[in-house]
């Protein structure tokens, strides 16, 4: 389970607010920009800024995320239906305004990934991130919606190792999907001709797939009682197996996009 270190950030007006969080419809992903700075580094940092004085003609520097990250500790600076300042804008992307809503820090999580000195994100700070998103998804209420900080805003280049190598960016989101439905591709990586073959599928494999067709059939995803009683009979095929993942998870992405247009 991922282990959490709180280390809340004291009420101020630059880097916690208290305010509530509208809605929880997205996870967005930074880069700390700064080489070697530990999470620990960071959170401080989002903490120090509650010590600004203002100044006329300088409005102050409002910065902070709900998790920061690196190879060994998660510091957890706000609790994760509190706003936090991680993606605030002049502009937003059509996409988030219409996923995320008008004002993108009233509805999602920020998290900081620590870089290493030569400015590459370590594989056991992407695992741990990895981590966190799963807990965040499967635990805390969050939507399995990923933005980087550019997908939000446009223009910022952040977390710039994933703008460069877009396809860790991808790998991530396919390993955290992996581990929230880890039946999916035992399903997908069998040949074409079997297809029309009666999943070959252990009783606790059954029973997890018998779980996430009822769920489906119960939130009103998919509406035939009959694949529900397929896997009961445990009668399923791979090809209908794969046909209804498809099928569910293209409906449950729309779902939340439907609630992303409202308000
Ligand atoms: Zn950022």
């Amino acid at each position: 389970m991922v282990q959490l270190v709180e280390d809340y950030i004291p009420l101020n007006k630059y880097s916690r607010s208290g305010l509530k969080l509208k809605a929880k419809r997205g996870i967005v992903l930074h880069y700390t920009a700064s080489p070697g700075a530990s999470a620990k580094n960071i959170s401080k940092y989002f903490a120090s800024l509650a010590n600004q004085k203002s100044s006329d003609g300088d409005k102050g520097r409002y910065a902070s995320a709900h998790f920061s990250v690196d190879r060994t500790t998660i510091y957890y600076s706000l609790p994760d239906d509190e706003l936090a300042y991680h993606c605030g804008s002049k502009t937003y992307t059509k996409q988030a305004l219409q996923l995320l809503g008008s004002y993108p820090n009233n509805s999602t999580v920020g998290i900081e990934m620590c870089i290493e000195k030569d400015g590459s994100i370590h594989e056991d700070t992407f695992n741990q991130v990895v981590d966190l998103a799963v807990y965040l998804i499967e635990q805390r209420g969050f939507p399995e919606v990923f933005f980087t900080h550019k997908e939000v805003v446009g223009w910022k280049e952040c977390p710039l190792p994933w703008i460069k190598h877009p396809e860790e960016y991808e790998r991530f989101k396919q390993k955290v999907h992996q581990r929230l439905y880890p039946m999916q591709d035992q399903a997908v990586t069998e040949d074409e001709e079997d297809m029309d073959k009666v999943l070959a599928y252990a009783e606790w494999a059954w029973n997890e797939l018998d779980k996430y067709i009822g769920d489906a059939y119960n939130d009103q995803i998919i509406h035939e009682w009959t694949w529900v009683e397929k896997v009961r009979k445990r009668k399923l095929t791979y090809g209908e197996l794969l046909m209804l993942k498809v099928l569910i998870d293209e409906r449950r992405r729309k779902g939340i996009q439907g609630q992303g247009q409202s308000s």
